[in-house]
């Protein structure tokens, strides 16, 4: 008999944690991701801010499951479900809906960014999701120095230097301050016509104050700390605008070349593949055993999903993705080996951190709420923990200690600044050719 496979899409905090929870169970998995690396994306605000370089936050897939035999890990798109053939359809590199078939089915395909309606936001203000984003966003900051520094009409240096983040929630937060933290420290020193440090960095959200999910006093803190590390902070207007010029907030315009989107999320297509009921964001409904009602072998998880407990929806957070992915491997080894299927799944929250520049964190769980020295401590705790592999801890371990004693950050580097693909003729080695040649 042909063993029970489970398909399991999406290789990130949820989909990861299942096909762990089932390394022992007798069957055969596929997991699919679209990419070949499972990516920490708390981190990713280090990679858009030169703290730390790509590799040091994303491991492949395939080295993490290196060990876990019943697993075969696939790089494709999955497309689309049919529920009736228990088929799932995916895009390879040279092949277009091919089908892949499955007894069990887990959907961790997470969220992607969400402009409110807004997508023609998206070409002037790009979002933090992937590692791709970090880095595009990585060498719009950094090329904003260069184009300054090369501008010789001091009165345009303002505009050049002046960086927007859209949305005050944790990543917002976090991105200005690390902003900050750059032009004050590392790149200090660097620049003959500009002042790095003459930087403007406003944050603005239409909430009235920084990280909502926060306590008062924690917000307060948060808010006070940026604006010690000298960022403007804007709250309770929406941005009616953004374009090539900069931003339009309550009807002001603030002109700048850098904004950066980091205020919504919206989840993957995975309620249009199902046709199933969704909430009103487009997240998949599911029943406390993370099924889909009327088909208990497809489970959905993670930001994708939408769960109440005690009456709200649980939030789209790794934690949340973590323990529905380790609780649906759970499960489905119960079925397959006929053991009594394990009680609700009941999210256990762990708390919730910010950081807020070098050496400053808010931190809140059910009992404790601090701030400042000792929270970034715990902070970088728990985000070295959660690290996909030993080798990244170390790597990110010693990396925050060097940055911490020395301000360098570990990748300066604006990679593709023309916009050409590797391999292509186009771009910068065209134009040191060029530069070579006219000699
Ligand atoms: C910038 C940022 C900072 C964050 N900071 C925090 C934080 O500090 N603390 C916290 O708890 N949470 C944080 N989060 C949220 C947290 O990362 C998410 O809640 C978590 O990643 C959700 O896990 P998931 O498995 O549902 O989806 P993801 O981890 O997003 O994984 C989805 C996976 O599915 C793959 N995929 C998507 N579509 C397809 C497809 N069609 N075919 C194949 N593969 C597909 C993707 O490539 C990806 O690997 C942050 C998120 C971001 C973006």
């Amino acid at each position: 008999m042909a063993p029970t496979r489970i398909v399991i899409v999406g290789a990130g905090f949820g989909g990861l944690a299942a096909a762990k929870a089932l390394r022992n169970t007798s069957a055969q998995i596929i997991l699919i991701d679209r990419t070949n690396h499972h990516v920490f994306q708390p981190l990713l605000y280090q990679v858009a801010t030169s703290v730390l370089s790509p590799g040091q936050i994303g491991s492949p897939i395939r080295g993490i499951l290196r060990n876990q035999k019943n697993t075969t890990v696939i790089l494709g798109e999955v497309t689309g479900v049919d529920k009736d053939t228990k088929c799932v359809f995916a895009n390879d590199a040279d092949r277009q809906d091919v089908p892949i078939t499955y007894d069990y089915l887990i959907l961790a395909t997470g969220a992607t960014h969400s402009y409110f309606g807004h997508n023609e936001f998206e070409q002037y203000a790009p979002g933090l999701k992937t590692l791709a984003d970090a880095v595009a966003i990585r060498n719009k900051v950094l090329k904003a120095f260069e184009l300054a520094e090369a501008e010789e009409d001091p009165t345009r240096h303002r505009d050049l230097l002046t960086f927007i983040l859209v949305g005050a929630g944790p990543t917002g937060v976090e991105m200005a301050a690390a902003i900050a933290v750059l032009v004050r420290s590392t790149l200090k020193s660097e620049f003959r016509r500009i002042d790095p440090a003459s930087a403007r960095i406003v944050l603005v959200d239409m909430a009235p104050r920084v990280l909502p999910p926060f306590s008062e006093d924690l917000s307060k803190a948060a808010r006070q700390r940026l604006e010690k590390l000298g960022v403007e902070v804007r709250l309770g207007h929406s941005v009616d605008q953004i374009d090539a010029d900069g931003i339009v907030v309550a009807g002001e315009p603030i002109v700048s070349k850098t904004v950066i989107w980091t205020a919504g999320v919206a989840p993957s297509p995975a309620g249009k593949w199902l046709k199933v009921e969704t909430d009103r964001a487009g997240r998949v409904r599911i029943q406390n055993d993370l099924t889909v009602p009327g088909h208990p072998e497809i489970f959905v998880i993670g930001d994708t999903a939408s769960l109440d407990q005690n009456g709200k929806p649980l939030p789209g957070v790794a934690q949340v993705a973590i323990q529905q992915g380790r609780y649906a491997g759970k499960l489905i080894h119960n079925r397959i080996t006929g053991n009594t299927a394990p009680g609700p799944f009941s999210y256990f929250d762990k708390g919730s951190m910010a950081v807020v520049g070098k050496g400053f964190a808010v931190l809140q769980t059910r009992n404790v709420r601090v701030s400042g020295f000792g929270a970034w401590l715990m902070w970088a705790a728990v985000h070295l923990q959660f690290l996909a592999t030993s080798s990244l801890r170390l790597s990110v371990f010693l990396q925050w200690i060097w940055t911490y004693l020395t301000g360098q950050r570990g990748s300066l580097l604006i990679v593709n600044h023309h916009g050409a693909e590797p391999g292509s003729t186009a771009g910068s080695d065209t134009g040191i050719r060029a530069a070579v040649s006219s000699k």
